[in-house]
């Protein structure tokens, strides 16, 4: 691996010429997208990230303070593009440390040094607990409740919808802290299996658990677990929330560019109605690439994009499911009839597309933070 900085594309050349070295003694990672079980698929993807972190390739455009070997975040979008172009699926643990990873090491430098290292390196999953029964849009009204104890916080309440959390080791949870409303609320980094955490998997339509819910029960947390300031855990997920839309956005983007190309390569030249509905989704998807590319951009450069990263998250979530309903569409037997365990992939991944409007926040509302906040309509105008 080189020791000067690569350019986005010299990244990509190494990985690419890398993975054509090594990717035989990754098949479980290749593989990880058909497997089924839903465990079993995101413990397989970690093979992949612990050989990428290994051998230098994806520690670029991480700080060196935690692993990384600097340089901007442009280099990780370039990394996930290139995975998906050389046929490999981004591994789920990494879509939560996209998530996670960046804001802990702005806002949180010390509590990244001390714990990001093993997520970054693919030895532990981490998932997020921001959502609560009552909470969700609103999610200002939480309630999960952390009370000072000693050095630390007793926390007891109830998370729920936790991608990963099956598999997770630790949980980045938003807690109250303080008075109502978004100013009473911190974010903590918590043990799954601290004593007093009881964790449920909630078996998804797609007969997969890929979530979980969390109940808490006096459970205890040190104080070097806090991410940000005290009672500023809201501005912490408003950060975070901008990775989430941004760069979530620009990997996917790169794997439905690569299924795209792919349902059009089986469909026949003849069937102009299906050709036409894959130029509409190229069309979406060339507009997602060169908006969460933009966002991308400038959060690596340290700015802030702001309500304008709702519109991210309404063109993910057209453009997932344009690509998904095609690919279910071109084979309509097998989508509904087969039992093969690719067939079970696709309608897993299809159902998985139809909540892309409600995960990361709910379309109705990003459409509510454009309107008002990015066109400056009047709210009467909705
Ligand atoms: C696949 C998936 C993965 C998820 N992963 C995680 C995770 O890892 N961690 C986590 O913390 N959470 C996660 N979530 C939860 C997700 O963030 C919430 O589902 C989402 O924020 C919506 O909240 P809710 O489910 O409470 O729905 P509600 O907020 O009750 O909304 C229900 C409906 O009402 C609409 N609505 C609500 N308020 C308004 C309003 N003011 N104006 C207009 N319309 C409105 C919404 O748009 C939606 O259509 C996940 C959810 C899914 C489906």
């Amino acid at each position: 691996m080189a020791s000067t900085t690569p350019t986005p594309a010299e990244l990509q050349a190494e990985l690419h010429r890398w993975l054509e070295k090594n990717g035989h003694t990754l098949t479980s990672a290749l593989a990880a997208e058909a497997a089924y079980d839903f465990d079993t698929c995101v413990r397989d993807e970690l093979s992949l990230q612990q050989a990428l972190w290994d051998s230098g390739l994806s520690r670029w455009g991480w700080p060196e303070f935690v692993g990384g070997l600097g340089g901007s975040a442009v280099l990780r979008a370039a990394l996930y593009e290139q995975l998906c172009l050389d046929g490999y699926r981004i591994p789920h643990s990494a879509t939560t440390l996209e998530t996670l990873g960046p804001v802990m090491c702005k806002l949180a430098p010390e509590v990244a040094a001390t714990y990001l290292g093993p997520v970054l390196a693919g030895r532990e999953v981490w998932c997020q607990g921001f959502s609560e029964p009552e909470a969700g849009s609103d999610l200002a009204s939480l309630r999960c409740k952390a009370v000072a104890d000693g050095d630390g916080w007793r926390v007891t309440g109830q998370k729920l919808w936790s991608s990963v959390g099956t598999v997770a080791d630790r949980i980045a949870m938003l807690v109250r802290t303080g008075d109502a409303g978004h100013k009473g609320i911190s974010m903590l980094l918590m043990d799954m299996d601290a004593e007093g955490v009881d964790v449920r998997p909630t078996r998804a339509s797609t007969g997969r658990n890929e979530f979980t819910e969390e109940f808490f029960d006096d459970v205890y947390v040190g104080r070097d677990r806090l991410i940000g300031e005290l009672n500023r855990g809201w501005y912490v997920a408003m950060d975070l929330l901008q990775w989430e839309r941004g760069m979530y956005a620009w990997q996917e983007q790169a794997h439905l560019h690569v299924l795209l190309a792919d349902c059009a390569r089986r469909v026949a030249v003849s069937d102009h109605a299906t050709r036409e509905r894959i130029e509409e989704a190229w069309t979406m998807l060339t507009a997602l690439r060169a908006k969460s590319a933009a966002t991308v951009k400038q959060l690596a450069a340290g700015e802030t994009p702001g309500p304008g990263v709702s519109v991210d998250k309404i063109l993910l979530a057209q453009a997932m499911q344009m690509v998904h309903d095609i690919e279910r569409e071109i084979d309509p037997v097998a989508f509904a009839l087969d039992d093969a365990e690719r067939a079970e992939a696709v309608r897993a991944n299809w159902f998985y597309t139809r909540a892309a409007s409600i995960y990361g926040g709910a379309i109705d509302i990003q459409k509510g933070i454009v309107a008002e906040r990015v066109l400056g309509l009047p709210r009467s105008a909705r």
